[in-house]
């Protein structure tokens, strides 16, 4: 039987990127995203292209409710996820926190750190049930160091990597393992995100420097759940070459 893996964030970036080589290497997968035309899109081409299957999920995973509702009532075919990747997650505006948005701020950790407990809490019960299971959270470069104006997406970041480790000791036993995986500058939509639509601004970030692809981490992703489950990759901070920390990169290096 294939194993399953449901993936947050699936229609975008890293996540849609895990979902790919997850299904290439045969794995059936729950995609979760609020945007289902592209999650159906994404299904046609998994299933057409590697023989496993996609179950498209619509869902705001800010809404505790129906997170819960419909992730504890899966389909029986769906039930037994042996792998989570809690990818879900932006961020928003680059303003000084005296200069900051409430709303922003909200979301960021609505979605960022909530929304990751509420699927978490949803799909681990079954994982301890069966004493098999494989959680990666997608925390960041912004989770190690933070940067002016990263103040809430860097401190939702940091609350990740805690969520990990308290992860880790919870079920300890159940032969479950908890990676986090932290990137540094990855070519995605987070930046068209964290700018509000503004695309102009969004791709001078990724000017005059090699960044990341989700390819790239959706890889790493991979590597480190293909080991052998007695085999647990705590963190792995994965950067571009051209990029030092999280504000020291080849564009303002001298
Ligand atoms: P992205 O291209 O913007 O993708 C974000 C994904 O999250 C989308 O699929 C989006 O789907 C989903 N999402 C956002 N809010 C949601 C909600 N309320 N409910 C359900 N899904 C939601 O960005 P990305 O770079 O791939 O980001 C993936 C993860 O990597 C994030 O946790 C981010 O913090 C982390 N990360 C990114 C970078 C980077 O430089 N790009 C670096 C380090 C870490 P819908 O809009 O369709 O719902």
């Amino acid at each position: 039987m294939k194993k399953i893996a449901l993936v947050t964030g699936a229609s975008s970036g890293i996540g849609k990127s895990c979902v790919e080589i997850f299904a290439k290497n045969g794995i059936n997968i729950i995609a979760v995203a609020r945007r289902l035309e592209r999650l159906i899109e994404l299904k046609d081409n998994v299933e057409n292209r590697y023989g496993v299957k996609l179950l498209p999920v619509q869902l705001d995973i800010t809404d505790k409710t129906a997170v819960s509702d419909y992730l504890t009532n899966l389909p029986d075919d769906w039930k037994d996820i042996e792998i989570l990747i809690n990818n879900a997650g932006l961020s928003r505006g680059l303003d000084k926190l005296q200069d900051g948005n409430i709303d922003d701020w909200e979301e960021m950790i609505d979605v960022n750190i909530k929304g990751l407990l509420y699927v978490t809490k949803a799909i681990l019960p079954g994982m301890v049930k069966r004493n098999s299971g494989t959680v990666v959270n997608l925390s960041s470069i912004a989770g190690h160091e933070t940067y002016i104006g990263g103040n809430v997406y860097c401190a939702t970041k940091a609350a990740v990597l805690h969520l990990s480790k308290a992860m880790r000791m919870d079920v300890l036993g159940h032969n479950i393992r908890v990676i986090s995986i932290d990137p540094g500058m990855v070519e995605t939509e987070f930046s068209i995100v964290r700018f509000h639509g503004d695309k102009e601004k969004a791709d001078k970030v990724y000017e005059n420097i090699t960044p990341l692809t989700p390819d790239d981490v959706a890889n790493a992703v991979y590597f480190t759940v293909s080991l052998p489950q007695h085999v647990t990759i705590e963190d792995m901070v994965i950067m571009p070459t051209q990029q030092a920390s999280a504000t020291l990169n080849i564009k303002n290096y001298k």
